[in-house]
């Protein structure tokens, strides 16, 4: 006998807005000039959910994709028909039955995979080349020694290891990679992911790969008041409670109360990528109210005070205070960390 499936409602979700998200992006697109901007989708969109974000940039009009193995190419291949879709980490041995013949393409970083690739005759490919972060991409003193020759290369890029600052080695790992131009078969050249576009029109390029502004990261300051939040989390109280003077709440007694309190227990925790270092520092909203966290971040329980909301009971939602730039700063985490933290507990509702 068949037991019917009864759907559990999540006590814990994001709320994802569509809009700003797009919107977003054709802010890039814009300051991108006439590169083409493309739209990074690696670690599942950034913890935002991939394919939901593949078919609505898609369907504005993002035509190159970019994620980091196969696994996320396998999965997203279905719901961008028509576009670009670029592998970063390039191809394994043990990628090469999926790889070869794939829509998608690799982007080799190494002689080795430019060796496996080219004797497979895989077909078109992008290729990164290390300008001096130091992390993936064949050198450009190899490039120039004919490494490359015969490829099939639709993008080389390189990529910037400190984009977020103003500091001369932008400018000096941009210009290593456009020396390059002419010397290889590659149609498109590609330096800026999103602090690389605020960085201005020389670093757009033919084509931009944003990742993070995308999703509401505010990547510098040019970017402040244009980028958009595009997650909101919100849990429901598990218990509310009073504690009196002196008691302490949880692990550890980190917090003792210096007087009664009203306190929320809310179902997140650091499982769910809410991470300990927002213990005494983070807050949920209600009302128009921030309610402090109080005492130590668990697993799947987080406590805040509610002193100011008589009106708040088991099973209200309340949205945890998640401003990309405001967290980053209360928790110490980067706003990378924030977004592909979150975890698999959450529904992830789209508007
Ligand atoms: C992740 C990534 C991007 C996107 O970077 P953001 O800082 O999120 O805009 C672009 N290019 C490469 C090679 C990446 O790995």
């Amino acid at each position: 006998m068949s037991v019917p499936t009864i759907e559990i409602s999540s006590p814990l979700r994001i709320r994802l807005d569509g809009d700003a998200l797009v919107g977003n992006w054709r802010w890039l697109d814009a300051r991108s000039g006439s590169a083409a901007c493309g739209a990074a989708l690696k670690a599942n969109g950034y913890g935002l959910g991939a394919r939901e974000v593949a078919t609505r940039l898609a369907d504005a009009g993002c035509r190159d994709f970019f994620v980091a193995t196969w696994a996320e190419a396998q999965a997203l291949l279905p719901v961008i028909d028509g576009a670009a879709l670029s592998v970063l980490h390039g191809v394994r041995a043990d990628d090469m039955a999926f790889a070869v013949g794939s829509r998608a393409r690799p982007v080799l970083n190494t002689s080795e995979q430019v060796r496996r690739w080219r004797e497979a005759s895989g077909g078109p490919c992008d290729v990164m080349v290390d300008t001096g972060m130091n992390r993936l991409g064949v050198s450009a003193t190899d490039v120039a020694d004919g490494l490359l020759d015969g490829l099939e290369i639709e993008t080389l890029m390189t990529h910037l290891a400190s984009a977020d600052e103003d500091l001369p080695v932008n400018g000096l790992q941009r210009d290593a990679l456009t020396d390059l131009r002419g010397k290889t078969s590659a149609r498109r050249l590609s330096v800026a992911n999103s602090a690389g576009i605020c960085l201005g029109d020389s670093y757009a390029l033919d084509l931009t790969r944003p990742g993070i502004a995308l999703y509401g990261g505010v990547p510098r300051m040019e970017a402040a008041g244009d980028i958009r939040q595009v997650v909101a989390i919100e849990t429901q109280i598990l218990q509310r409670r009073r504690v009196a003077a002196g008691d302490m709440v949880g692990y550890n007694g980190t917090f003792r109360a210096t007087r009664a309190m009203e306190l929320a227990i809310l179902n997140l925790g650091y499982a769910d990528g809410y991470l300990r270092c927002f213990s005494g520092t983070g807050y949920a909203l209600a009302g128009g109210h921030e309610l402090p966290v109080i005492g130590r971040v668990s697993m799947d329980l987080t406590a805040i005070c509610i002193d100011t909301c008589s009106d708040l009971h088991e099973g209200d939602w309340v949205e945890i205070g998640y401003d990309l730039p405001d967290a980053a700063m209360r928790s110490g985490l980067s706003q990378y960390e924030l977004l592909t933290g979150l975890g698999q507990r959450y529904a992830r509702v789209w508007s």
